[in-house]
């Protein structure tokens, strides 16, 4: 079992069976003085986020996943545009909320190091973006369609190609995270993470509606998707927004 290959370069649990072994590795530190048994600090409580977060964490450019630089050369794959808006739980637009996407490539490849799949690379592809919403809690973004990817570990399923997100603002305790996926995926429909959630309305909130082509207001080829969120919760969550 020692001998086992160590196929992805990352250690893993059932390589290293000997604490010795462990200690042996440079950098390593043991679990047990990681984790110690008693508590010795208190969890650092939360507080509101207040009314004045940043606008200015977001640069120009960073609503387009699909380049580096902008204006520069564009990612492979089939164009998207994907928008929506952000509500509160009475149905108010949230505004100046921040919206972060991450998503794969069109060969389901993360650019990250953790991405071991021998899937490649694209120059082009930059793969995350953040925007902040509107007065009307509009937020959009461009993208290329992300490809399926097995899950590593977990009996290599294929993921359906999805876009991760995560949603942030002033007023808002602890950021949102979510995925969306794509209509019409068979991979939908055996996908764990998806069918987790058990009410079958909430479920199908996280497809994306297929919007007309014109809405994305670029060339024919792109194709539009609309996903709004709706924040929990309004009722204990003050929404600071701008007079
Ligand atoms: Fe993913």
């Amino acid at each position: 079992m020692g001998d086992e290959p160590n196929k992805g370069g990352i250690p893993h649990p059932s390589v290293f069976v000997e604490k010795r072994r462990l200690e042996l590795i440079k950098g390593y530190v043991v679990h047990e003085s990681r984790t110690p048994s008693k508590q010795v600090r208190v969890v650092t409580p939360s507080q509101t986020v207040g009314p004045f977060y940043p606008i200015a964490l977001i640069n120009p450019g960073e609503d387009d996943l699909a380049c580096k630089v902008p204006g520069g050369a564009r990612a492979l794959g089939t164009p998207i545009v994907v928008s929506g808006q952000v509500f509160d739980e009475a149905g108010k637009p949230v505004r100046g909320a921040l919206v972060e996407v991450w998503q794969a490539n069109k060969w389901g490849k993360y650019e990250h190091p953790v991405d071991q799949t021998p899937e490649p690379l694209d120059p082009n592809f930059k793969g995350y973006g953040r925007m902040l919403t509107d007065a009307e809690g509009r937020y959009r973004f461009r993208s290329i369609k992300p490809g399926a990817y097995p899950n590593p570990g977990y009996d290599n399923w294929m993921r359906p190609p999805h876009i991760h997100y995560s949603i942030f603002g002033a007023g808002v305790m602890q950021r949102l995270i979510t995925q969306v996926y794509f209509p019409r995926e068979a991979l939908n429909d055996i996908d764990p993470i998806l069918n987790g959630v058990e009410d079958l309305d909430a479920r199908a909130s996280l497809i994306a509606r297929e919007l007309p082509a014109q809405h994305a207001g670029f060339d024919a080829e792109t194709l539009a998707f609309g996903f709004d969120i709706v924040l929990r919760g309004s009722g204990e969550t003050p929404f600071f927004v701008d007079p």
